[in-house]
Formats: structure tokens, sequence, C-alpha cells
């Protein structure tokens, strides 16, 4: 492929990418391949020869677009979003083009201090408190371990990362037992052992019960364990619920833990204003992490990480072979410092263009009137008589199942909700999926994709009360 032959075919791509958006609501949102389908359709070797690009679309539409979940279906409802949007696409494609390794600051000096600029701009716009510093990592998991391992590394006095972990007290960390199975992972990778991680209780409304939490710390010290860290969720996978971060940060500080907070998900509804109230007692927190890939129509991958203690981060993360030595120094900041990976992608550029794309007022407008969306389905489940809310509804997602008055057993109505989801996904017209709360199978309506208007949820709600009458 030539310079020509590129600009052609780029327009011809650009083409088949709008017009993906404009018929996306034609294909099944989950998609109806079985295991197998697209594998067995794909040569056992590679071409010899090159190929036209004009039959690499052809096989894109052929093989591999049966084979797609359309996740920015407008009657996408799992999960959690992995949000994009029209201008967060078009700075991928100059990402993808500029092909820029972002590793140093002297790699692209542009990459560096526009990542910067932009994750103030984001502490701004969540107002967050105002001695963090934010690096983009490219998902809440890896922030979510580097901050076990900044924790680690602190509490050790950095001798982990030298030593191993002999001779070192044994560490305990803390979560609730409904945070995210990413903490699990973390705590494994960073060799604290999950035998350490201590699930607390949660309350009724799936929140860490921190009286719960305080007991359990107390306990381990006394039988010689060392609490290393604490981990809050402001907003639950299963539940979107929030833990007490405020009694979460005075403990954290009372037994010097670290204090780490997940909002991988929710956290994009703290540019509300009026949401703010919820992260009261934030300014104790260590590090903080959400995903703008999530619900603030950035591409995947963008998770914005903020960190109190700059210096930490970087003694646990800092390693400089001469290969990697630059003559601005610690003049500037060269962000494979903070973190596990040494390459890094130049994904400052979409969040760059999806906010000054949008602007704040912009993405507020949207997050509120998800939220509003939410609540309104919200209602009609409460007014029904055949559904019930499983959850508080504090953001756009709500959990409910199907429950008709004359049923009450546990295990009927756990496998009549998960026949209900099935043929509902199975019709190509909706994707929802399910968590367990208290071993209640509980359907999960996830509103906030990027283009969603209010008739998809009224749409897919229907849809939910004309199934469950079918089965
Ligand atoms: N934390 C929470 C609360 C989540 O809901 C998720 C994913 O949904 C994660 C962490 C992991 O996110 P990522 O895929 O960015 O690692």
């Amino acid at each position: 492929m030539n310079i020509e032959e590129f600009r052609k075919n780029a327009h011809e791509t650009i083409d088949w990418m709008a017009d993906y958006f404009k018929n996306i609501e034609d294909y099944p949102v989950r998609s109806k391949s079985s295991p197998g389908e697209t594998y067995d359709q794909i040569p056992s070797s590679p071409p010899e020869k090159g190929e036209l690009f004009k039959d690499l679309i052809g096989d894109l539409d052929k093989i591999i677009m049966p084979g797609i979940t359309h996740w920015q279906s407008p009657s996408f409802f799992a999960y959690f979003n992995a949000n994009n949007s029209f201008p967060s696409i078009l700075a991928e494609m100059i990402t993808a083009t500029l092909g820029a390794q972002c590793m140093s600051w002297q790699t692209s000096p542009a990459a560096t201090e526009l990542e910067e600029m932009v994750m103030k701009w984001l502490a701004e716009m969540l107002n967050l408190p105002g001695d963090f510093h934010g690096v983009i990592q490219d998902t809440a998991s890896t922030a979510t371990l580097c901050s076990i391992l900044t924790a680690r590394e602190k509490l050790s006095g950095f001798k982990v990362n030298s030593k191993g972990f002999s001779g070192n007290r044994k560490f305990t960390a803390y979560c609730s037992s409904e945070a995210h199975s990413s903490i699990d992972k973390a705590i494994r990778i960073a060799g604290i052992g999950s035998d350490n991680l201590r699930k607390i209780d949660v309350d009724e409304n799936y929140a860490m019960d921190p009286e719960k939490l305080e007991k359990t710390i107390k306990n381990d010290i006394n039988k010689g364990f060392t609490p290393l860290i604490v981990i809050a969720a402001f907003g639950t996978t299963g539940s979107t619920a929030v833990d007490p971060v405020k009694n979460i940060g005075e403990i954290s500080e009372k037994y010097n833990l670290w204090f780490h907070i997940d909002a991988a998900y929710a956290g994009t509804a703290l540019i509300l204003p009026e949401n703010r109230w919820m992260i009261a007692g934030i300014e104790s927190a260590d590090t903080f992490v959400f995903n703008p890939h999530k619900w603030m129509f950035t591409n995947f991958d963008c998770s914005a990480y903020f960190v109190k203690d700059k210096d930490a981060l970087l003694r646990t993360f800092s390693i400089l072979p001469e290969y990697l030595k630059t003559k601005e120094g610690d003049r500037v900041n060269n962000y494979r410092d903070w973190g596990i990976a040494l390459g890094r992608r130049f994904r400052a550029l979409k969040l760059w263009f999806v906010i000054r794309s949008f602007g704040v007022k912009g993405l507020q407008q949207k997050i509120r009137e998800h939220i509003r969306w939410a609540d309104n389905l919200k209602e009609k489940i409460e007014n029904s008589d055949d559904f019930e809310i499983m959850a508080p509804v504090l953001f756009a997602t709500v959990c409910f199942r199907y429950k008709p008055s004359e049923k009450n057993d546990t295990d009927e109505l756990n496998k009549l909700n998960e026949q209900l989801l099935e043929k509902l996904n199975s019709s190509g017209k909706l994707y929802l999926t399910h968590t367990k709360l208290n071993n209640i199978y509980t359907i999960r309506f996830v509103v906030g994709q990027t283009y969603q208007e209010e008739h998809h949820i009224l749409n897919a709600w229907d849809l939910i009360k004309k199934t469950a009458k079918e089965i």
C-alpha cells in the first residue's frame, strides 16, 4: 500500500466507520457467533503474497463482524460501558498515525506535557484534592496494582524491591466482599498473598461496614500482621455501592494504612457538583483511580490514576539503564517511571479531544441525563407488580429481578431470571448482564452509552416486561 492508496483506503475506511454508526442498531447487540465459528473461517496459514485492501474489508464484513458484540450500540446495557465517541475515535486515528511511543519526555515532549495538563483538567473537573498527581494508566487493574506496589514499598522502607519478601513483616490488605476481582489479582501479583486479603462484610446497601474493618485490622495487629492497605470502592461492580470513604480514611490514618479508592466506573459522576458529597473524605486517600474509558466517552484504554506521594511512586518504579538516560533528567516527567510498562501509547490526545469537544458542561449534561433516565427506569420497576429493585440506584446502573408475586423460592427465581436474561440477550435487541447480590440472581441494567437516548431505555423495559410474560 503506497501513500496514495493509503489516502484512498483511509477515506473508504472512514465511510465504513460512519456507516457502522449509522446502522449500528441493525446488528444483534450480543454477537450470535458460536465458539470456533470465526476461527474456522480464517486460513490456518498466513498468505504468501500481499492482498488487496478491498479483500481485507470484505472479510472484515463477512468473517469478523458477525463475531463482534456491539459495545457502542445504544442498546448495550451490559457490564459497564466501554464507551467511545466521535472525537475520541478521531484522536485514536491520529495516535495510530503518529505511532509515538511516549515512554520519556524526550520521546514526545508534547505527549508528556499534554498528559500533565489533561490530568490537571480531570482533577479540577472531579474536584479532587490539589495535592494529587495524575498519570494515565491502561486500566484500573494496573492502577490498583501500582497502588498496592507503592504501598508495599513505602511500608517496607523500599525493602521488598531490593531484598524480596524475606524477613519482611506479614502484610494484610482490606477491601469489601463486593470489591472488584482486579484487587484479588493485584494482591496475588504483588506477593501479598490472597490469604492475607480480608474481605470485609457489607451493609444492607452493599457498602463496606467500617466497624467490621476496624475490628479486623485490630485483630490482625494482635496476631502479628502488619496492615498495609485498604481499598474502598466508589461504585462497586455488582451494584455500584459506595463504601464510606470518610470513615475508612479515618481508620486508615489511625492504623497507618495506605488508602486507595477504586472509582473505576462511578468516578465520572463526580464531574457533577451535586454528587461531590458522596466522596467526602477523599483528602485522606493516597491514590484514586477512575476510567474515562468507561463512562466518559473516551476509547478504551484510558484509566486516570492519581497519587499523592509522587516520590514513593517514583521510588517504587524508576529504573534508569544507560540506554534510557536523557539530558533533561528529572527536570521533566518521564511517565515510564510512573507505572509498570516501559512503552506507552499517546493516550492523552483522546482525552483532550473529548474534553474540548464536549466541554465540561456538555459532559455534565450527558452524565446528568444518564442518571435521570436510570432513575426513571428505577421508578417504573418499583411501580411494577412483577419486578423488584435489588440495590440503591446511586448512578446510572439499575439492579433488578423478575419476581412474579406468586413465586418466593430463591432458587426458582434465580433460574427464572437466568432464563429471562438469556432469552433477552438471544433476541439481539439488547444486551444485559447479571450479578449475584446476597446469592440472589440480579440483572444489571447499565444506562450510559454515548449516543443513547431515553427511548432506547424505554424500549428495552417494554421488551423485558414482554419477554418475562413469555417464559
Ligand atoms: N474496578 C471496578 C469497580 C470495576 O467495575 C472494574 C471493571 O469493570 C475494574 C476495577 C477493572 O477495570 P479495568 O478493566 O480498567 O481494569
